[in-house]
């Protein structure tokens, strides 16, 4: 037997020690003065029979002639060929009511045209047989400033997927201005049951980054329009991610953030908080408020956010659910006039665009561009080859960076919260008492 490749680590500050598998979810843990018995146990199996047993049955050892990279990547592929959901992002408009100071749309394209809209079902109506069933996510821009043409399409898609007996699934990214009571009950209505709302720290800091068009702060209408949702709703059948990109000022403003956005929403089960450092493209103001992975690492460890509230963090950890959506050759992006992408982010690199829709709902894919994004970065990047994560990530947790370096962060946003995953994981094990 020899240790899994697929092993990431982390010390909690309160003395224990942790190991997930990125490939199957399991998490072991030891007290830290026990760690040293441990990973002797994982290079010399022989010494310890009962806990090597143990360590094999969760996979964080493994037969000697298992080439466990070639397998996660096989595994990949056959996910995406058994669990092939037709999945469309779609932006019924690129217009918004926001202007986030860092936010990388140029707001031209208007409301999805209805001649696009009708394309768009025959679209779907030709490639729906073809698939498991369809997962739609809404996007944008603003996507709840056209709410009408979301309406008109799902009502569509959803008369589609009963006649071809196909499941339906649908989630919305909104900034969350325009979710009122009454428009999340028409959202849900429409089948609409995963909220992505972005809160950038609390009200002194989110009202300078996350302003309206004309300007203004737009942080206690967010707050109030969730709270709202939060007590009004009953149902136990919708989730909401709350994002926030952490930056230096969130960090030395911890107590108003955990106060007002952490607090009142990571007891319900139905909330799932989303911390992430802030992108950086190394401008000096940028480079001002960029935290390192250590100070993000601390903070996240005194927000103290409940495992319940991460569950969606866990689920991102293993078994290839790192791996972005413009890798999956069933998932698309669909910008309000029509064009098809791959990648939300990169919505106006020529490599991006890969195929225009006409009236029929016929596309000419750009084939080239089309494989580029579902490549694996492994072919360009020998280091994914000797990667902890590749389980997790199966070298495509960005393929848009094809060629540049990784340094094997995809996951590091994730490690502080594998003491968390311990309560979550599938399967689990506290060796301290065996060692
Ligand atoms: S809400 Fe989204 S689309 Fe609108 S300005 Fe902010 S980041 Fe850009
Ligand atoms: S892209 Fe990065 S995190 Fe993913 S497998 Fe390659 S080196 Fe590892
Ligand atoms: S390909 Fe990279 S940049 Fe594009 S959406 Fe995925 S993670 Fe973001």
């Amino acid at each position: 037997m020899k240790k899994s490749n697929f092993i990431v680590d982390f010390e909690s500050r309160n003395g224990k020690y942790y190991m997930l598998h990125t490939g199957n979810g399991n998490v072991i843990s030891v007290d830290i003065d026990k760690k040293i018995l441990l990973t002797d146990v994982l290079k010399v199996p022989i010494t310890n029979e009962r806990v090597s047993k143990r360590l094999e049955e969760l996979g964080f050892l493994i037969s000697k002639q298992l080439d466990e990279f070639q397998v996660a990547t096989g595994k990949k592929i056959l996910s995406d060929i058994k669990n092939n959901y037709l999945e469309l992002i779609i932006m019924p408009t690129e217009k918004c009511n926001f202007r986030c100071v860092y936010c990388y749309e140029n707001f031209e394209k208007p409301e999805m045209s209805e001649e696009n809209q009708n394309a768009l079902i025959e679209f779907v109506k030709r490639q729906l047989p073809n698939h498991k069933g369809l997962s739609i996510g809404w996007f944008g821009g603003e996507p709840l400033l056209a709410v009408g043409v979301i309406e008109r399409l799902s009502k569509a898609f959803i008369d589609l997927c009963k006649k071809y007996k196909k499941p339906y699934r649908a989630g919305i990214t909104t900034n969350g201005y325009l979710l009122s009571r009454n428009m999340f009950d028409r959202l849900t209505r429409l089948r609409v049951t995963h909220f992505q709302i972005t809160v950038d720290g609390d009200k002194s800091i989110h009202d300078k980054q996350r302003v309206m068009a004309g300007g203004g702060g737009t942080f206690d209408t967010i707050i109030q329009n969730i709270k709202d949702i939060r007590d009004y709703s009953q149902s136990k059948l919708w989730t909401m991610s709350l994002r926030t990109n952490i930056t230096r000022n969130i960090i030395n403003n911890r107590d108003a953030f955990k106060r007002d956005v952490i607090l009142p929403f990571s007891h319900d089960h139905r909330f799932y908080i989303m911390l992430r450092q802030m992108w950086t493209n190394h401008t000096e103001e940028a480079d001002a408020i960029h935290c390192s992975n250590a100070l993000f690492e601390e903070f996240v460890e005194q927000c103290d956010i409940g495992y319940e509230s991460l569950y969606q963090e866990y689920v991102f950890s293993y078994g290839s659910h790192f791996t972005c959506y413009a890798a999956n050759p069933n998932a698309f992006v669909i910008g309000s006039d029509g064009t098809f992408y791959k990648c939300t982010c990169a919505l106006y690199d020529d490599v991006n665009h890969i195929g225009k829709i006409d009236s029929n709902g016929h596309i000419d894919f750009d084939e080239n561009k089309f494989s580029y994004w579902i490549a694996p970065k492994a072919y360009n990047n020998t280091e994914c080859l000797s990667c902890s994560q590749y389980a997790a990530c199966v070298s495509k947790g960005c393929p848009y960076k094809q060629k540049e370096a990784c340094n094997q962060e995809t996951l590091n946003v994730l490690r502080c919260y594998i003491p968390q995953f311990y309560h979550l994981a599938n399967d689990k094990e506290d060796f301290t008492d065996l060692l």
